[in-house]
């Protein structure tokens, strides 16, 4: 019998690969949306649960397979009913997720990456560095788990609508990864998500952004932070990288492809830093051409954080400005503040995050 780490996780296999690993075994492809089917719509990670396998063909899976999503290390539930989990991947390591409820929809925000090698100044997550990327089964196991841990509606609907990657990480310096959840995700014999339910945020991976682009249909969310590099360079260190310019390119490409149609900016209010009339007015002038949603999130502050929320008269005149200037901008309400589930609050457990952390960083994004 094969000792267990050398069994394969099939939540690592997207559809085409989950085919790959059937006729690689001697079986036929449709075996694998056989096994999708139990896995996503059942819930079913028992082979001896799967029915129409065959014994001998459970058996085989018994020895060479598993299918083995994150550990659920801990449940918080907030007063405004958002909930988050620690999921745990052995090791040590561990990341958080989160569901947000509203009357018409519910949010799932997942990880990407244990950590983040990014370093932007006014998130939490990147204080803490970055321990090492998510594989596609710890990805797509988190919407598992909480799928399963929320259950159905009364009527049998799904309790999760959307999916974001807007937890830990950084999706787009996860590529490979990160594709395969997504298409899980995305696929009718996966979760069978509509590609404008599931959003993959970036702080601005111009080459990610392209690529993604040719790759899958999802919609795209750019944590911009600034109308200028000076400033912008101050919050996101990968605005050195890759400037501004080059990254309204790369969203104006994005949004040429006919099924792609809009981009999400996402905006962090911090009072007196990025909230300035001005601010919004360039603002204006950078987005109007460009089919997109601006996103305002008021700053959430975390230990040890200098910056503070923007005051609410504040963010209500930036919002005005914007909005005259022809901008579709909403203002996003803080959520799951009491379990400190809320934008840029969630921190889960990074190991080795030093030296290992800083020489990532550097070849990642010559930051
Ligand atoms: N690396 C990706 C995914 C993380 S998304 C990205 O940068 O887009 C996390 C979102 O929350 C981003 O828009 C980020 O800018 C925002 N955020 C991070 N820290 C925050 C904080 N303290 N307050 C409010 N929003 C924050």
């Amino acid at each position: 019998m094969p000792v267990r780490e050398t069994r394969i996780n099939l939540l690592d296999l997207d559809e085409n690969r989950l085919q790959e690993f059937f006729e690689s075994i001697g079986e036929k492809s449709f075996r694998a949306h056989q096994v999708m089917k139990w896995i996503y719509h059942q819930g079913v990670t028992d082979f001896n649960q799967m029915t129409n396998l065959g014994l001998s063909l459970r058996q085989s899976l018994h020895q060479i397979a598993e299918i083995q999503p994150p550990q659920i290390l801990s449940t918080q539930t907030s007063v405004d009913g958002t909930r988050k989990w620690l999921m745990g991947f052995g090791g040590g390591n561990a990341v958080e997720t989160v569901f947000i409820p509203e009357p018409n929809r519910g949010t799932l925000c997942i990880s990407s990456q244990v950590g983040c090698a990014l370093n932007c100044s006014f998130c939490s997550t990147g204080a803490q560095g970055f321990s090492r990327n998510l594989s596609a089964s710890e990805i797509i196991g988190q919407v598992w788990q909480a799928a399963q841990a929320l259950g159905h509606e009364r009527n049998g609907q799904r309790r999760i609508t959307n999916v974001v990657l807007m937890g830990m990480g950084e999706p787009l310096l996860n590529f490979d990864a990160v594709v395969s959840a997504l298409s899980l995700m995305r696929h009718d014999l996966g979760f069978g998500f509509a590609a404008k339910r599931v959003t993959l945020s970036t702080a601005g991976m111009v080459p990610g952004i392209y690529r993604l682009r040719d790759t899958i249909d999802v919609a795209l969310a750019v944590s911009l932070h600034a109308p200028e590099d000076e400033l912008r360079e101050t919050l996101v260190p990968l605005n050195r990288k890759y400037p501004i310019r080059e990254l309204m390119q790369s969203c104006a490409d994005y949004v040429s492809d006919k099924h792609k149609r809009t981009v999400t900016f996402e905006y962090t209010l911090i009072d007196g830093v990025n909230d300035h009339p001005d601010h919004a007015r360039k603002l204006v002038k950078l987005l109007r051409r460009l089919p997109s949603k601006l996103n305002l999130i008021p700053f959430n502050p975390f230990p040890g954080t200098g910056y503070r929320c923007s005051p609410e008269p504040r963010i209500r005149a930036f919002q005005e400005i914007v909005m005259k200037g022809g901008l579709i901008a909403t203002v996003r309400k803080t959520r799951g503040d009491d379990i400190d589930a809320a934008c840029g609050q969630l921190v889960g457990k990074v190991l080795d995050r030093t030296r290992r952390s800083e020489r990532i960083r550097e070849q990642m994004t010559g930051a």
